[in-house]
């Protein structure tokens, strides 16, 4: 069972099912991987646009007091 590139998790998938394109997600940290060889096993990080806006700016409020 190959392991997770991550975080060393052994992924629950089975190497004789999977294809070249499939979509593979670590149940341990959740990153998903991109099956790009199966002989030997390859996988390779799925780049998420979504995850890319990450503000943690905080607007703060402006209060005027006097
Ligand atoms: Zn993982």
């Amino acid at each position: 069972m190959p392991n997770c590139p991550e975080c060393e998790n052994p992924l629950d998938l089975d190497v004789d099912e999977v294809e070249e394109g499939d979509i593979v997600a670590c149940d341990e940290c959740g990153t998903e991987f991109e099956v790009v060889g199966t002989e030997p096993l390859e996988l390779a990080h799925v780049d998420s646009d979504e995850l890319d806006e990450d503000d943690d700016e905080f607007m703060e409020e402006e209060e005027e007091e006097e």
